[in-house]
């Protein structure tokens, strides 16, 4: 049985970045951005302007009673020009004059018969914004990993009214199984909830990729078949859920050995083993186990990385921290665990307790976690009171203590 690590390699080499397209900066929040480094192609701002309520002036002049020979707004036209010894009330934001050299906030004048006097002392170019005062044509402005708020407002400040992002990675979702019902319909005796459809499609969603849900498979082998070769031929990843084991009607894997190529289908993984990875005409497809913890640790430790190296990015985008164990935990000693827990901290600090039953149909634990906690292959179990990995699944969520 592979490794988690080398099974994550084995399915990263089969990575094939997504093109880029343009997208207007209203759809951008949250989006890849094709480059890290753009460079500014105007002056940001485009002219030197007040950033103060107050008067223009030629410091020279100072500190009058100068006559108020006019008025600058923000958006008023083009700069005017400073008459020697005089003063021009200007607005924050409006272009500086030509011939003045510092603003006085209207807080540090005196104002009487249409003149201005200037109480204290004025730096040389005080309150003044020179053009590029942000940034400069030629310079390079750093952008995120993702668009933020702050990325899409600079580069509208830019002048940009789209761009060039990660197209998103097509995930066609597929479940099977004959049990399985859509919620919101009544159930019938031996059937349940189809839980991976939707808990898959909202994790494809959060790694920044749009997915496509399929109608459910059947367990049946050639319904299964048609089903793969169309979700292959629909997306840029096809994930089924379900039917990878060795039960009688599990088809995931002579069909993958039929139509495409299976690279291997066991990871010493808990959750997770029977974990099914190969492709069908090029197109990457992974079979996760149909238990829902399963299907969503499994798609955290193998898909979110592959859909992170798809859009261009590097790991898990998860935190990392090691956290002290509150009470010993039971695990497979032939697999590496990713158990479910709540993680809190004091100062630095970082505490692990168990967020419920860890077996891998109980999904209210892993609701109720906000960390996977990882132990390595060959333990019989982890330990109260020693220090393991966690991966950090909601940092929002850590409780802080005192
Ligand atoms: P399988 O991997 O198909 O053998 O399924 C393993 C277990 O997960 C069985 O108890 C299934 O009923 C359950 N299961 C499979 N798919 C889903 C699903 N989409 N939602 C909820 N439970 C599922
Ligand atoms: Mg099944």
């Amino acid at each position: 049985m592979l490794d988690v690590d080398q099974a994550r390699q084995r399915i990263l080499g089969a990575a094939h970045p997504v093109g880029v397209e343009a997208v207007e900066l209203a759809d951008a929040l949250g989006r890849v951005p094709a480059t890290r480094a753009y460079v500014a192609q105007t002056d940001v701002p485009p002219f030197a302007n007040s950033s103060m309520d107050g008067f223009a002036v030629r410091t020279a002049d100072l500190p009058g009673p100068l006559p108020i020979s006019g008025e600058a707004a923000a958006g008023g036209g083009p700069a005017t020009v400073l008459a020697p010894g005089t003063a021009v009330r200007i607005m924050t934001g409006a272009p500086l004059p030509a011939g003045a050299d510092a603003v006085v906030p209207v807080e540090e004048t005196e104002e009487a018969d249409g003149a201005v006097t200037i109480s204290g002392a004025v730096e040389l170019g005080a309150n003044v914004r020179g053009a590029g005062h942000d940034t400069r044509a030629g310079e390079t402005v750093c952008l995120p990993g993702v668009l933020g708020p702050a990325a899409i407002a600079i580069l509208a400040s830019l002048g940009l009214a789209t761009f060039e992002v990660r197209r998103r990675p097509r995930v066609v979702i597929l479940a099977t199984g004959d049990e399985l019902v859509s919620p919101g319909q009544p159930l019938q005796p031996g059937q349940i909830y189809d839980a991976n459809s939707f808990g898959l499609s909202a994790a494809v969603q959060e790694a920044g990729a749009e997915p496509i849900r399929l109608p459910r498979a059947a367990d049946d082998e050639a319904a299964l078949q048609e089903l793969v070769v169309r979700g292959a031929g629909a997306g840029d990843l096809l994930v089924v859920s379900g039917g990878v084991s060795v039960g009688r009607r599990d088809y995931l894997r002579p069909v993958l050995e039929r139509i495409g190529r299976l690279s291997f289908w066991r990871i010493a993984v808990q959750p997770g083993k029977p974990l099914a990875f190969g492709d069908v005409g090029g197109t990457p497809v992974i079979g996760l186990p149909g238990n829902p913890v399963s299907a969503l640790v499994t798609f955290e430790l193998f898909v979110r990385p592959l859909i992170r190296a798809m859009l261009g990015r590097s790991g898990d985008g998860r935190g990392h921290q090691q956290a002290l164990l509150t009470e010993p935990m039971d695990k497979d000693p032939d697999r590496q665990a990713y158990l479910r827990v709540v993680l809190s901290r004091q100062g630095e600090d970082w505490r692990a307790r168990p967020a419920g039953g860890q077996a891998s149909s109980q999904l209210r634990s892993l609701a109720a976690a906000n960390g996977l906690l990882t132990i390595p292959r060959g333990l019989a179990r982890a330990a109260a009171g020693e220090r393991y990995d966690a991966i950090i699944l909601d940092p929002t969520s850590v409780e802080v203590g005192g």
